[in-house]
């Protein structure tokens, strides 16, 4: 009987995570925001919300040692991990040995050429999902480049911070809601799948998490013409929170003598000047975006 370890089995137990990183001599690095999962259950749970089969492929962000690519690589028909720990790699070798359908890609996943990976890994899948346990000092900039660059993603299921997720899904008029709610939602339908107690990580967060599905949108929801001015817009609106709309806008776009063109515009878009920000919901947003841009406001 082989009694010995098996690390090529599922390594998201406490025990087997500690016995690589012994046998790999690692410390796992805060500066890369590495948190591991230890949890088959909360795994499970999170490649279950990316709706997976053989036709579909896997986009990894921080693969680690590569708890949840194990899982993926199960569910999907290819899975294709972005690490940026170059101590990774060997540790990847070894527990993805099993998955001929896993492939590492070595590199910082803000500046990989994600066109490049999905035109060479992903060409004839029927669609990619985006599954990650991200590196929380991150998780905006890189959930922005996925959206922003309109990859072909269906759908981004990732455990982030608590607090980051509960903003993204914020509705209008709450104390999350703000302008990365707005942009979150201009592209996706998010929807927060299971909160996650620290428990599951070595070692543990100081902060809550939770698993956010954002469904990317084949369009977004409301029609703008000039994306640039809307989310300029909106960042605006919300520069001083406790601000009103009108002069949260009058100091990013007007002076004194253009002020009425503002009034006016507000006006026409139905937004009474005295609201803030916050209760502006995307729709209305588009309205001020179109009424400013008649008015001259131009970037
Ligand atoms: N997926 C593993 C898990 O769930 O146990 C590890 C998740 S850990 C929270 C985040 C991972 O992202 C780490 O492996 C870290 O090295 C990697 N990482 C951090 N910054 C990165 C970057 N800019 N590009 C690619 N990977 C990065």
């Amino acid at each position: 009987m082989n009694t010995k370890p098996n690390v090529i089995a599922d390594v998201a137990t406490p025990a087997r995570t500690k016995e690589v990183l012994k046998k790999y001599d690692l410390a796992a690095k805060k500066s890369l925001g590495q948190n591991f999962l230890v949890d088959l259950n909360i795994l499970n749970k999170i490649v279950s919300a990316a709706g997976l089969d053989e036709s579909k492929g896997a986009l990894e962000i921080g693969p680690g040692i590569g708890a949840l690519t194990q899982q993926l690589a199960k569910q999907a028909g290819k899975v294709v991990a972005i690490e940026i720990d170059q101590r990774m790699l060997p540790v990847l070798e070894e527990t993805l040995a099993p998955y001929a359908n896993a492939a590492v890609v070595h590199g910082d996943v803000l500046k990989v050429d994600l066109n490049e990976v999905f035109e060479r890994h992903f060409a004839g899948m029927s669609g990619v999902s985006v599954v990650a346990n991200l590196p929380y000092y991150i998780t905006t900039p890189i959930i922005m480049r996925l959206l922003e660059e309109r990859l072909p993603v269906e759908n981004i299921v990732v455990m982030i911070q608590k607090e980051v997720a509960d903003r993204m899904a914020a509705k209008p008029g709450t104390k999350d809601y703000g302008s990365l709610s707005i942009a979150v939602q201009y592209y996706c339908e998010p929807q927060v799948v299971t909160i996650v107690p620290h428990t599951v990580f070595i070692p543990q967060p100081n902060v809550d998490s939770a698993v956010i599905r954002l469904q990317v949108r084949k369009e977004p929801p409301v029609q703008v013409e000039n994306e640039k001015l809307y989310f300029e817009v909106v960042q605006a609106s919300f520069a001083q929170r406790r601000k009103t709309i009108s002069n949260n806008l009058l100091s990013r776009f007007f002076t004194k003598e253009t002020k009425p063109r503002m009034e006016a515009a507000l006006q026409e878009a139905g937004i009474d000047p005295s609201r803030r920000g916050e209760t502006l919901s995307l729709q209305e947003y588009a309205s001020l975006t179109a009424a400013l841009s008649r008015a001259g406001v131009t970037l």
